[in-house]
């Protein structure tokens, strides 16, 4: 039963002191669980702030480290008229180019095997005019 519904029964009725002083225990009481009930959303507010700032930290991290990651492909990776070459750690290039188009960079194969017309990619089946590695 909700304190409204209490309240309406006990209208016109004449209180004796113990059914007051209970009712009063109960108002304390509810308004201490009120109190309480505030203070943890207080925190609770706290906390979802605290976890949006750090989420705007994370996000600007994750922004950073993602540009760090395409530089440091961009050393090691060489795009040559829509041909992506990857440096050897030993100097020059891979025999064969990588592929533009897919993000894991998948390495292309001859088109017609051991024939220089074309290079494909396996992946996405993207064709490209052949051209041999780039001059060191
Ligand atoms: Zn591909």
């Amino acid at each position: 039963m909700g304190t409204f519904d209490f309240l309406k029964e006990l209208q016109g009725k004449v209180l004796d002191a113990a059914t007051y002083q209970l009712l009063e225990r109960n108002f304390k009481m509810q308004s201490e669980n009120n109190r309480l009930l505030q203070e943890n959303n207080d925190l609770l507010q706290q906390r979802i702030e605290s976890l949006v700032q750090e989420i705007e930290q994370l996000k600007d991290e994750n922004k950073r480290l993602r540009q760090e990651q395409l530089n440091t492909n961009s050393d090691l990776f060489y795009e040559i008229e829509g041909l992506i070459w990857k440096k050897r750690s030993e100097g020059g290039y891979e025999s064969k180019p990588r592929c533009p188009i897919c993000s894991n960079r998948p390495t292309l194969h001859q088109f017609p095997p051991g024939g220089k017309m074309h290079w494909c990619c396996s992946s996405c089946d993207a064709t490209f005019d052949y051209a041999g590695p780039p001059e060191l």
